[in-house]
């Protein structure tokens, strides 16, 4: 039986800006999301995982199961208000000013999550025998660690049947009007430490040194000269900055024993981090390098390429906004790359101008476009 929850997710968004949900606190936040789904007929199940210092708490909700299933993410933890003498008002107040609400979460993105409950509860007011299953995963942990919520939910899903068929992230997707962009994959990112030893000595006698500087310059050389890619179909081409240099030595006489390099790379569909760091490894045997290589990838690359779950975003996005949405890659690692190893993800969500800023806000108008968004998306997906 489904009982009346509210179609409208500004009173939704502000109960959860009034719970303090600074990561990885919780606040009461994922309880005012499950008192609305399980009387939408939500199976709800809470997912506790982290170290006893560092407790994250996640929501699974699922209604339904059959196939196809459409999951919504997101997340209600949030980055700290930061200055709050800076703040016009109390940044867990929810106050709505001149169609406007603000508070910290109102973009980024208790403002997604509120507009997913009233779009599904609208939904399902009209379309109560819908086919197909949805369900929502919810986490605690998306602005910090990254490592107790959404990962660890999908393992859970995996273990017990609920992986989705196709998965929407509600993070603030669009650039200056609701309904632009759609995100369809993000580049990777891989920092690499790099030490390379050789063999101090005096600049005078160069031969009875090894200068580590030299071999360093001579391995970032080539990785320099020209570039990794010319970008791909929907991705800019790879960048690599060195980000680091560092020989920690004062005196212009003396060949120093080390030297140290930082790099980041942000990298397309055409790489992975595994085959990249083999290439850093290969430009510094290649330079006769004796090093040590720290490589650590935050993220690999992921694409979700056009086709019916991507037309029908876009169809739904410009029946509810009139926009037609471009496909976009930009940007950098969201959960959507824990999502992507499991089925197609693609991320939509409101216009986020002020995103992690003081006096972070929302258009309640934007709000209420969004759930009618939600809305139409599983209407094209569930019928
Ligand atoms: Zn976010």
């Amino acid at each position: 039986m489904i009982r009346a929850v509210s179609t409208d997710p500004v009173p939704i968004a502000q109960a959860l800006i009034r719970c303090p949900s600074v990561t990885p606190a919780d606040e009461g936040a994922l309880d005012v999301v499950q008192r609305l789904l399980e009387p939408l007929g939500f199976d709800c199940t809470r997912l506790v995982f982290g170290p006893e210092d560092y407790r994250v708490d996640n929501l699974f909700a699922r209604r339904g199961g059959e196939g196809p299933h459409v999951c919504y993410c997101g997340h209600t933890d949030v980055v700290p208000p930061g200055n709050l003498a800076a703040w016009t008002d109390d940044p867990f107040a929810g106050v709505v000013r001149d169609g406007v609400l603000y508070g910290r979460g109102a973009c980024d993105m208790k403002g997604g999550i509120a507009a997913f409950v009233a779009g599904l509860a609208d939904y399902l007011a009209v379309h109560p025998g819908h086919r197909g299953s949805i369900s929502l995963l919810i986490t605690g942990d998306e602005e910090a660690r990254s490592v107790d919520g959404t990962a660890r939910v999908l393992e859970w899903m995996a273990a017990n049947g609920h992986i989705p068929d196709m998965a929407l992230v509600g993070e603030p997707t669009s650039r200056s009007t609701l309904g632009d962009t759609i995100k369809i994959g993000r580049r990777g990112s891989l920092n690499a430490h790099i030490t390379v030893t050789g063999v101090q000595g005096h600049s005078a006698y160069p031969a009875k040194a090894d200068n580590p500087i030299h071999r360093l310059v001579a391995a970032l050389g080539p990785l320099l000269a020209a570039p990794l890619d010319n970008g791909s179909d929907f991705f800019p081409p790879t960048t690599l900055q060195v980000t680091g240099f560092d020989v920690g030595n004062t005196a212009t006489n003396v060949i120093p024993a080390v030297a140290k390099a930082m790099l980041n790379i942000r990298f397309n569909n055409h790489h992975t981090s595994a085959a990249l760091t083999e290439r850093l490894h290969a430009a510094l045997r290649a330079a006769g390098c004796s090093y040590d290589l720290v490589a650590e990838c935050s993220g690999e690359s992921f694409l979700t390429r056009p086709g019916p779950f991507v037309d029908a975003l876009s169809r739904a996005i410009e029946r509810s906004t009139g926009v037609v949405p471009a496909l976009d890659t930009g940007g950098g690692t969201s959960d959507a790359r824990f999502i992507a190893r499991y089925c197609p993800v693609a991320e939509f969500g409101a216009v986020g101008a002020t995103l992690h800023q003081v006096n972070e806000s929302a258009p309640v108008d934007e709000l209420r476009r969004l759930a009618g968004t939600y809305r139409e998306v599983l209407a094209e997906l569930l019928g």
